[in-house]
């Protein structure tokens, strides 16, 4: 099977009321671990490429680790290109065989935005196999690599625009801001509340404004950034082996499970990723001094992060057995 974009997979996610994983890879470790779990779970997956994977790995790389992912595994998967900057960075990828991509202009004006994803929609669906192309309306706090707002910055999408904006510029997903923030530091302490154990519990999603957007466009598939939960088990690791993550904290998973069930057919997971790859190289490390051969450290990271990715799309996106 080659690589698919985000149509079909979204279509009957959105009818099944579940969504699809769009994890962030950066090395051939992350895009194993994260797809061998999907195969497990028998789940089709979205593998997501950012500006820092870009300079840190280079495209070719991962894109080539990810078509190997592919031949291993058989499964519908979506090489995507995440928070896209310009129309430049979404053609380069299209041209390099990415499936989806997206383009961020969501901090321009609405017109501005509306002007870009334009001309990103026309030249992607007037490619050959079609790619799908996801834009953001509202922006996010937090910080995921190049982009970065500070907390209080952030705007919640407005549901009046979305109609307006999806017609306009043809566009087969969209990425909306109703309080999921960037990071493994989404809230900070003083817009949450402390649960017995003294971690920070967060303000919840504007479910409000979800409803609202998919009320105005009735089955478009809608996506959700910056959706990492932080667990804790995995910070506990981390700071019981030498690590120091003071009140990070995410977005509660049954929120995202109801968000999955709703119109939401994509939801962004990095920093889980990159906290349970780290808690199994720490608890390696202070285990193992002697230990010196990178494989078996970052083999114990890729074990949690396999595991972590399987409870994912188990029971938070509820993508299993969905091939
Ligand atoms: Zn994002």
């Amino acid at each position: 099977m080659p690589l698919v974009n985000t149509k079909e997979l979204f279509k009957k996610a959105y009818d099944g009321g579940y969504a699809i994983g769009a994890f962030n890879c950066n090395n051939m470790e992350i895009v194993q671990a994260i797809t061998e779990a999907a195969k497990e779970c028998n789940s089709p997956v979205i593998l997501q490429v950012s500006a820092g994977a870009r300079k840190y790995a280079k495209a070719c790389y991962l894109r080539h680790m990810v078509e190997a992912a592919v031949e291993d595994t058989n499964l519908p998967i979506v090489l995507h290109l995440d928070h896209g900057a310009d129309f430049e960075i979404c053609k380069d990828c299209i041209d390099g065989g990415f499936t989806s991509v997206m383009i961020d202009a969501s901090s321009k004006s609405f017109e501005e935005n509306i002007a870009i994803t334009k001309k990103v929609v026309e030249y992607a669906h007037a490619h050959k196999p079609y790619v799908t192309v996801e834009a953001e309306l509202g922006t996010l706090a937090g910080i995921e690599d190049d982009v970065k707002v500070e907390h209080g910055n952030e705007s919640y999408t407005k549901p009046e625009q979305v109609e307006e904006f999806v017609k306009r510029t043809g566009v087969d997903s969209l990425a909306i801001a109703i309080g999921t923030s960037h990071g493994a530091y989404k809230f900070k302490p003083e817009q949450c509340t402390r649960n017995e154990d003294g971690v920070l519990v967060p303000p919840p999603l504007r479910f409000d404004i979800l409803e609202e957007v998919s009320k105005r466009l009735p089955g478009f598939p809608i996506v959700l950034h910056g959706s990492s939960s932080v667990n804790q088990e995995y910070v506990k690791i981390i700071n019981a082996h030498g690590g120091k993550l003071v009140d990070a904290v995410g977005v509660p998973e049954q929120q995202l499970r109801k968000a999955a069930s709703m119109a939401v057919c994509k939801i962004n997971i990095d920093s889980d990723l990159r906290l349970a790859m780290t808690a199994g190289i720490r608890e390696h490390m202070e285990n193992h001094p002697d230990h010196f051969d990178p494989r078996q450290y970052v083999g114990d990271g890729r074990a949690y992060v396999k595991e972590l990715v399987k409870h994912k799309i188990v029971d938070v996106l509820g993508s299993n057995d969905k091939l």
